[in-house]
């Protein structure tokens, strides 16, 4: 099921892809100028850019894997006008414009950072969006780098990369920011996350609201950077609750120590 994310600035349109992936088509509302995250299927895509009457100019791209990227190309071919194709990395097809940590440009009046978040791919950027001349809320569209309560596998990175990316970069936002992810695994996540934390209540009211959620067959984006710092046990590896679980002293072992039990964790 689709859904919008209004605000007064900027609108969010969730759109479901594939298994479990999200592409967001970001519009500004003052120029109706708009970005699409991830578009890995094109026609659904461009259906959503004719049903809002808006102006897509550029593709955002979080990495490389095809679930993400995947669509680029065909995008740019059908798309009325020329895209402009962002990302932080060679393999991502269609690129013309690559970008690298604290790069900024904008979409139409909407103000666009990059932050790069190396680790689950070697080239990974998350997009933090702001609508300056509203009073939205921040947004930042974190692809497979923070999902909500988890975090991607770390296929080309280190656990330091990753506590980097977390602690040092996303968790540095402003608390009120909204995370959207690139995938539907919050359910999944919030099982491990209770796991490894039994008593955290706020965890346990998240489950309690994901699964309502997920019955309607509604998205469980955004979350916010606040609410991950409660429920997230990778954004949590300062806790001495996240630590003592993982039998580590360090928020690094910690954070190399859950994501290796996360990858072989079977929901019960
Ligand atoms: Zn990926």
């Amino acid at each position: 099921m689709s859904k919008i994310v209004n605000h007064s600035g900027m609108r969010i349109r969730v759109l479901p892809a594939l298994q479990d992936n999200y592409m967001y088509l970001v519009v500004d509302e003052q120029t109706r100028e708009a970005a699409i995250i991830d578009p890995v299927e094109p026609n659904r895509v461009l259906g959503a850019v004719k049903e809002e009457g808006v102006n897509l100019t550029t593709i955002l791209t979080t990495h490389h894997h095809w679930d993400h990227a995947g669509g680029n190309v065909d995008l740019v071919k059908s798309a009325a006008s020329k895209l402009k194709v962002v990302g932080g990395d060679d393999r991502i097809g269609a690129l013309t414009d690559k970008v690298s940590h604290g790069d900024s440009f904008q979409i139409g009046s909407l103000k666009v950072k990059c932050l790069f978040t190396p680790c689950h791919t070697s080239g990974h950027i998350c997009y933090f969006i702001e609508s300056p001349e509203s009073q939205d809320p921040p947004t930042v569209f974190t692809g497979d780098t923070l999902f909500i309560a988890g975090c991607g596998r770390f296929f080309e990175g280190t656990p330091v990369q990753m506590h980097k990316a977390l602690i040092e970069v996303l968790g540095q936002l402003p608390d009120n920011t909204q995370v959207f992810c690139g995938h539907e695994y919050s359910e999944q996540n919030l099982k491990f996350a209770a796991h490894v934390e039994p008593h955290n209540d706020d965890i346990k009211n998240k489950i309690a609201w994901a699964a309502a959620t997920r019955g309607r067959n509604e998205p469980t984006v955004p979350s916010t950077i606040g609410e991950e710092k409660k429920i997230n046990p990778f954004m949590r590896v300062t806790e001495d609750s996240v630590q003592q679980h993982a039998g580590q002293a360090d928020p690094i072992s910690t954070m190399g120590a859950i994501r290796q039990e996360k990858d072989n964790f079977k929901a019960k």
